[in-house]
């Protein structure tokens, strides 16, 4: 039985990075400080993202980098915070974070944030700072992965993105996702599922959402309250490679329910099969041939063995590559 405050399915400790790059510097993780009257940290008006790096064949290698990093930009957009980096300086900021902590497999966190001194609401002229860390991240193989996540529907439901844009990845966003993560857990549940304002699937606290019926898979789509997730759009290409429809369109309670299968994407959970919903088995309650067919191929591509989707992955160029800028120049266009 799950207990609450148990990890499920990926273990994470933020008090392992060594090195957190500060707009430029990489800097002890001891020093990473930031104000206690930020911006950010009294009305969560910052972007982030959660992106994985991977022991591969060819050295430690970040799944779908420049995704990641086109939608940390995309996020920051849509919240009017102008970033002083490019989509290039961006992803080198995150290489060179991963190679001065030599962690892998990790997990690495960009977040672009205002961190000055500033109370009230409105902020548009406040400086705009983005900080990379890296922490060991294992991989998904609890035995939730082989059995699959028992999951509840929260009473929680997802704000439509006219309160706020779910396209972006916002620090808050994830307070709607606490609530939700929190009371399932409470309730002996390892995930929560959010409904939309009318009732449809929307997704997890930190996963999108597949559902597998009479051989098709389906996944709620982009009129839905979600985050495009990266994963997500992974498991759609891998899913119709191997031969699969698969459909993005609004999802029904009913259909949720009374699918032959169900699992979660995201880059914590990876893919996680889900077997059992609010007290309802989904299909025999066990793992379903699609759902494992996409996470065998998933599992391949992420340890560099499936070449056909090798582009996915990027090689983390070695430290030295980084000349001095790691021992603290700022890079082009910070103050
Ligand atoms: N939805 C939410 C709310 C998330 O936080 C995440 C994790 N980033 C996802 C979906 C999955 O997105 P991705 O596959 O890009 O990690």
């Amino acid at each position: 039985m799950f207990r609450p405050g148990q990890k499920v399915g990926f273990t994470m400790m933020a008090n392992e990075a060594k090195k957190i790059w500060m707009d430029g510097r990489l800097v002890d993780a001891g020093q990473a400080h930031v104000h206690v009257l930020s911006h950010t940290f009294h009305y969560g008006v910052g972007v982030f993202e959660g992106i994985r790096c991977y022991e591969t064949p060819g050295g430690p290698a970040i799944f779908r980098l420049e995704d990641h990093v086109r939608r940390l930009l995309l996020s920051a957009r849509l919240y009017k915070m102008p970033l002083p980096y490019s989509a290039e300086e961006v992803a080198r900021a995150i290489d060179e974070t991963q190679a001065a902590n030599e962690i892998v497999p990790s997990y690495i966190r960009p977040i672009v944030y205002r961190g000055e001194p500033a109370l009230g609401v409105k902020n548009l002229k406040g400086k705009v700072s983005l900080a990379v860390a890296a922490i060991p991240a294992k991989k998904y193989l609890g035995p939730s992965s082989e059995t699959g996540v028992r999951a509840k529907i929260s009473p929680f439901r997802k704000p439509q993105s006219d309160a706020q844009p779910s396209f972006a990845k916002s620090c808050g966003n994830y307070v709607n996702g606490y609530l939700a993560g929190v009371d399932a857990e409470l309730d002996g549940y390892e995930e929560a599922i959010l409904l939309d304002q009318n009732g449809y699937i929307a997704e997890g606290t930190g996963e999108n959402i597949f559902l597998v019926r009479d051989g098709t898979v389906y996944t709620p789509g982009l009129e839905s309250d979600i985050l495009l997730g990266i994963t997500r759009s992974s498991v759609i290409t891998i899913a119709e490679d191997l031969g699969f429809k698969v459909v993005q369109k609004l999802l029904s309670m009913n259909e949720l329910l009374s699918a032959d299968e169900l699992f979660f994407s995201g880059t914590f959970a990876e893919i996680a099969p889900v077997r059992e919903v609010s007290h309802y088995t989904i299909g025999d309650g066990k793992v379903g041939p699609i759902t494992r067919e996409v996470m065998q191929v998933f599992y391949r591509t992420i340890a560099g063995k499936e070449p056909k989707y090798a582009a996915w992955l990027h090689p983390v160029p070695p430290l030295s590559s980084f000349g001095t800028s790691h021992r603290g120049a700022a890079p082009k266009g910070t103050a």
